[in-house]
């Protein structure tokens, strides 16, 4: 069974290749194009790539095409695409509105063009639908929840494959297998031992942190759009209700360009004055830029204050999982969040963790009692293993 899973930008394709005949689990291809001006040709660029590396000779050989899509309303989990699962993503444009216009379209333009081969969605939403009610409210009046006011929270993919991943290097087979069977029954697959909580750092250039007790979401530092929690790399994260239209009456501008300035020159970028990327950011406060050395310890200290969300409502932790763009690659990120926490049995090894980038590793001391890891995030894998799922039950 050959499973394509297609990343969607409003000017990218990048796509997967998954194929799990016998039993098992290969990634036959990878690619993407960026700056994608013409979609169609993009598909066909795509197919041609697949066809050339020999993955398929045909796209009928396709049983299903994955998108990690990020919220609808009133849907979540794994779902087949049809025109109401589109209109409920367009209902929702607002709320990602650089994730879901893109995609819509991209999804349309796959149906058209392989009118045969199932399309299948699996929403960033889905991991955090089984986290209490109390973790999913705002306190806002009741109109609000109806229209969709309130915490959905998002990378549900990712934080998946860190609940399941996690699981296995603790050798908790009996969480792994919680984890795996989440949307099939709603997180009540039985485990045999003591609880297991793990807190899941997604730090790239969009980062939340999850907390997860035994497999499952426990809630996450995103709420209702993608624009919340920790600082973006250029979106606000969390901001008191009253600061945007204080500062449309303030500065003169509209209520769209206040949106625009909080999701495209907030976040680190607005932070730093610099750029977007914390690469950028590093080098310049290794320079001694001080605006530069405030973004990067305003990142961490929202870190840490998730992170002790998490650890208190887990009362303690077992492992923390670092991962995604900064989560893998950025040492100095991972210590300063991880720093002066001995008292909470979470320590470092700073030799290990300077020498880990982009793989999978333990890099906390012998002597933590926490085990804190890092691992290379899967998405597309969690893709294409639900959408697999929907095939063989539905
Ligand atoms: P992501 O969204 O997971 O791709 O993460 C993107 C962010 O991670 C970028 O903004 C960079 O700041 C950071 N990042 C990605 N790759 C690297 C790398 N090789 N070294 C250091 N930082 C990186």
């Amino acid at each position: 069974m050959k499973i394509l899973v297609a990343n969607i930008g409003s000017t990218s394709l990048k796509w997967r290749l998954f194929d799990f005949s016998n039993n098992a689990e290969r990634l036959l291809h990878k690619g993407g194009f960026e700056r994608v001006s013409d979609y169609p040709k993009a598909i066909e660029d795509c197919l041609a790539e697949l066809k050339q590396a020999n993955a398929i000779q045909s796209e009928t050989e396709l049983s299903a095409v994955g998108f990690k899509t990020v919220i609808a309303k009133d849907i979540t989990g794994c779902v087949r695409f049809d025109e109401r699962v589109l209109q409920a993503m367009a209902d929702y444009n607002g709320l990602a509105p650089a994730h879901n216009p893109p995609y819509i379209t991209g999804i349309k333009l796959f149906a058209q063009r392989m009118p045969g081969v199932p399309l299948i969605g699996l929403f960033e939403t889905a991991f955090h639908q089984f986290a209490p009610e109390a973790v999913q409210r705002y306190a806002v009046p009741e109109a609000w929840r109806q229209i969709g006011v309130r915490r959905w929270g998002f990378h549900g993919a990712s934080h998946k494959f860190m609940a399941e991943r996690s699981a296995e290097l603790l050798c908790r087979a009996d969480v792994a297998e919680r984890a795996r069977q989440l949307y099939v029954n709603h997180g009540t697959t039985p485990i045999s031992r003591e609880p297991l909580r793990v807190i899941s750092c997604h730090l790239g250039g969009s980062t939340s942190i999850t907390g997860i007790l035994n497999g499952v979401s426990i809630g996450t530092s995103m709420g209702m759009s993608p624009q919340s929690g920790l600082p973006q790399n250029n979106r606000v994260g969390d901001l008191d209700a009253e600061a945007l239209p204080y500062a449309v009456k303030t500065l003169g501008i509209t209520v769209e360009e206040a949106q625009r300035q909080l999701t495209r020159e907030g976040g680190l970028k607005g932070l730093s004055g610099l750029s977007n990327d914390i690469r950028d950011i590093g080098e310049a406060a290794l320079q001694g830029n001080p605006q530069a050395k405030l973004a990067l310890e305003t990142y961490v200290a929202s870190a840490r204050h998730w992170l002790g969300s998490y650890f208190l409502q887990l009362n303690g932790t077992d492992a923390i999982v670092f991962t995604a763009g900064i989560g893998e690659n950025r040492a100095d990120m991972r210590a300063a969040i991880c720093a002066n926490l001995e008292n909470l049995g979470i320590k470092l090894d700073p030799v290990k963790n300077q020498g880990t980038r982009a793989v999978e590793a333990i890099i906390s001391s012998a002597d933590s009692q926490v085990k804190i890891f890092v691992i290379p995030t899967n998405e597309e894998l969690v893709v294409a293993r639900e959408a697999k799922r929907f095939l063989e039950t539905k």
